[in-house]
């Protein structure tokens, strides 16, 4: 089986528990174009007078953590995958990093553990760099524009795709629509839907990919199964060569200044999944990072940002003196001292300007009708 998810369903499930699933970072709500410019012309104006900025320098104590996933051009003729999750091309990614040198103070892993546990205050406007899954183009694409300036960063690793061993099931997914031998189908969760034009397969793949989160382990496998068959794309595929690093690549990653944290190894939705697998899946992870790093893991960022109180008790019990979600929102030096394993990120996506991205990078998501 070449592809991830959680492989185990049960009937127990942690939502007896105090329940923290988490807005999805990389959606945008729908907005009308009348809101929209109305909200651009806004984000234009406090862009301009660096009033996000100013705004987050009157809140000490706090940080920003941007998540980021692939740094690619999704519309290049080798692009593999699902295109939603590329948070931005190479190009945008290095004026993004321009901007947060001009403006903010990028800290590193440690620096925040440092916060934590009362050996020093953050900076003013303190801003964390974050990568989830261990994609190549973050170490080809990103890394490089980094280094160039001398910025650290985390990449959280799930540690079942490494070496391409297993596929990240959204992006099997939206390669079995982009090969499959029919054009229209019933399709689970869905009904019938055709995708003859490009946009119409990537609505539908999105669709496919949403909904699927939103299931229970047997019914996701089940549902991916089914497209198999539809798409005559099999489970079995193999994963193309240079998707995600390898095992070589990211030992040498801590020496560019990159932390190595940790995503799970099949990166299921914990909310989705039994509480026995799901704290297998977040302990086994630490442990195979380390011995195959050679270093100690002590960051962990929940798949999908959806998480539940038991699994944050799952990551304390591992080990990990912090572990991230995916809701955004400025992060406050009090609150991640009373809930180190509920850590506020904020998601940065292909849509996201500079405008958007002052806003963001300040923490100030909720003037852009986006959690993420
Ligand atoms: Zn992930």
């Amino acid at each position: 089986m070449r592809i991830q998810y959680d492989a185990v369903g049960m009937k127990s499930h942690c939502g007896d528990m105090r329940r923290r699933v988490l807005s999805n970072d990389k959606m945008i709500r729908p907005i009308s174009v009348a809101k929209r410019s109305v909200t651009q012309f806004f984000l234009s104006v406090l862009d301009h007078l660096n009033l996000n900025e100013k705004i987050r320098g009157l809140l000490p104590d706090s940080l920003s953590i941007l998540l980021y996933h692939r740094i690619d051009d999704p519309n290049s003729d080798s692009f593999i995958g699902f295109k939603d999750v590329v948070s931005a091309r190479r190009e945008t990614f290095a004026a993004q990093l321009d901007f947060l040198l001009k403006r903010y103070q990028v800290i590193a892993m440690s620096d925040l553990q440092n916060f934590l546990e009362g050996m020093q205050k953050p900076p003013k406007n303190a801003v964390l760099i974050t990568f989830d899954d261990g994609y190549r183009d973050n170490l080809v694409n990103a890394v490089p524009e980094l280094e160039a300036r001398g910025l650290p960063a985390t990449l959280f690793v799930t540690t079942g795709m490494v070496d391409g061993r297993n596929w990240p099931w959204w992006d099997w997914v939206a390669e079995a629509f982009r090969h499959a031998r029919v054009e229209e189908c019933y399709l689970p969760l869905l009904g019938k839907r055709s995708w003859g034009t490009r946009d119409a397969r990537e609505k539908v793949t999105r669709e496919f990919i949403i909904a699927n989160k939103a299931v229970k382990a047997e019914i996701f496998r089940h549902n991916m199964s089914v497209l198999a068959e539809i798409s005559g794309f099999s489970l079995n595929q193999r994963v193309p060569e240079g998707l995600m690093m390898s095992w070589d690549e990211l030992r040498g990653l801590p020496k560019r200044g990159i932390t190595v944290g940790a995503h799970t190894v099949t990166h299921p939705i914990l909310t989705q999944t039994s509480p026995v697998c799901a704290e297998d899946e977040i302990r086994a992870c630490k442990s195979i990072l380390e011995r195959e790093i050679g270093d100690k893991v002590t960051a962990f960022a929940y798949p999908n940002g959806s998480f539940s109180a038991c699994h944050e008790e799952f990551a304390q019990r591992s080990g990990y003196q912090v572990s991230f979600a995916a809701e955004g929102g400025l992060a406050f030096l009090k609150e991640l001292k009373d809930d180190p394993h509920a850590i506020r990120r904020v998601g940065i996506n292909l849509k996201d300007d500079i405008p958007r991205y002052a806003v963001k990078a300040a923490g100030l998501t909720r003037f852009i009708g986006n959690q993420g």
